[in-house]
């Protein structure tokens, strides 16, 4: 999504008027402890930080279940995404996205010179049969998100299962948990079980989303210890700043918050679902802190939405020129987003 002071600037808005809900940030701000983690690392800025990360991976290696070694923390999620296609791809290789995967997917895998095969959704959640079917042995990596962005759809468990378990070996599979902690906890794949079905896989996942720390850049990937050295060999010195790294630790310890965050998301997401069900609009079943709604014309449709003060995201880049995705933001954000939707659609006629 575009910066607030952008818009600002090209509407002529006060800043602190806009309302953004165009990247899936949390409106929860970050956790209390990690205010004070961030004042302490702040006042050494001239250490660089622990390239190891090492206690980063030890809090989300007690965290998750895994060794410290299982562990590789990286500048974003976005930092993983690219040293898988590093690590897996070159310019004779294919590697699968689904129809209306992250956009980040297809970058990494051109950015070295190897070649995407999409795979149509069917009923917009990702085709396991369609890509076990795309198969072939120049295919070396899947990226797979659920929930999906921009869609929002969750693949069931079992067919997350289903699919590790049949996806050949040769194939690394990139699943992508950025909005997991949005999901009921008895909804969130059991990666312990998907490890024991397949060593080629990487799980994914982002402090940038329900943790709120998506300005400091980190998430991780878990996975086989000889694996990830092989991402970590390509990864730049130092990529996880200290300030990150202090932060992400004292997020990962209040559990209070990111429940907090996951029901405060769950309880809005419904709520603005409903009004905008009841206004006519239609929209997807999301698991994640956002929407994707059918509203005619997207793109055009976002910017009479930006000249009133309300960022959203226009999702014609994934080919979906006539849906928009709206972040869940605080009850006040979503109302100011609903009424400036409700005049613009108005408006189109
Ligand atoms: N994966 C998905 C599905 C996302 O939606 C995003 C960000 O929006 C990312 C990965 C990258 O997030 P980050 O690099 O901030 O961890």
């Amino acid at each position: 999504g575009r910066p607030t002071d952008a818009v600002a600037r090209e509407f002529g808005l006060d800043p602190a008027s806009i309302v953004k809900l165009a990247s899936n940030e949390s409106p929860h701000g970050v956790a209390p402890g990690v205010i004070a983690a961030l004042a302490e690392v702040d006042a050494a800025s001239n250490i660089y930080p622990d390239f190891d990360c090492y206690d980063l991976r030890h809090a989300i290696a007690a965290d998750v279940g895994m060794a410290p070694d299982q562990v590789l923390p990286g500048a974003g999620s976005s930092e993983i995404i690219l040293l898988a296609a590093r690590a897996y791809l070159d310019g004779t290789r294919k590697a699968i996205i689904p129809q209306y995967g992250f956009q980040s997917y297809e970058g990494a895998v051109r950015s070295v010179g190897a070649t995407p095969v999409f795979v149509p959704v069917k009923d917009w959640v990702p085709d396991i049969d369609a890509m076990l079917a795309a198969v072939d042995d120049d295919v070396h990596l899947v990226y797979l998100a659920s929930p999906n962005n921009p869609t929002g759809t969750v693949l069931p468990r079992a067919e997350i299962e289903r699919f590790a378990q049949a996806l050949p070996p040769h194939v690394l599979l990139v699943l992508d948990e950025a909005y997991r902690e949005f999901l009921a906890p008895e909804d969130r794949p059991d990666i312990a079980r998907l490890f024991q079905m397949r060593r080629n896989l990487i799980v994914m996942r982002t402090f940038s989303k329900i943790h709120g720390l998506a300005g400091l850049r980190v998430g991780y990937g878990l996975g086989d210890g000889e694996l990830l050295q092989v991402l970590r060999r390509l990864q730049l010195p130092f990529s996880v700043s200290a300030q990150a790294q202090a932060a992400a630790i004292a997020s990962l310890s209040d559990s209070t918050f990111l429940e907090r965050n996951r029901v405060e998301n769950e309880s809005e997401r419904a709520r603005v679902a409903a009004a905008l069900e009841k206004a006519g609009v239609r929209i997807l079943p999301s698991g994640g802190n956002f929407l994707l709604l059918e509203v005619g014309d997207g793109p055009a449709i976002s910017r009479e939405l930006m000249r009133r003060g309300v960022i959203i995201r226009p999702v014609a880049n994934y080919g979906l020129p006539t849906w928009i995705r709206a972040t869940i933001g605080l009850p006040r954000e979503n109302d100011v987003f609903l009424g400036a939707l409700d005049e613009v659609l108005r408006a189109a006629g």
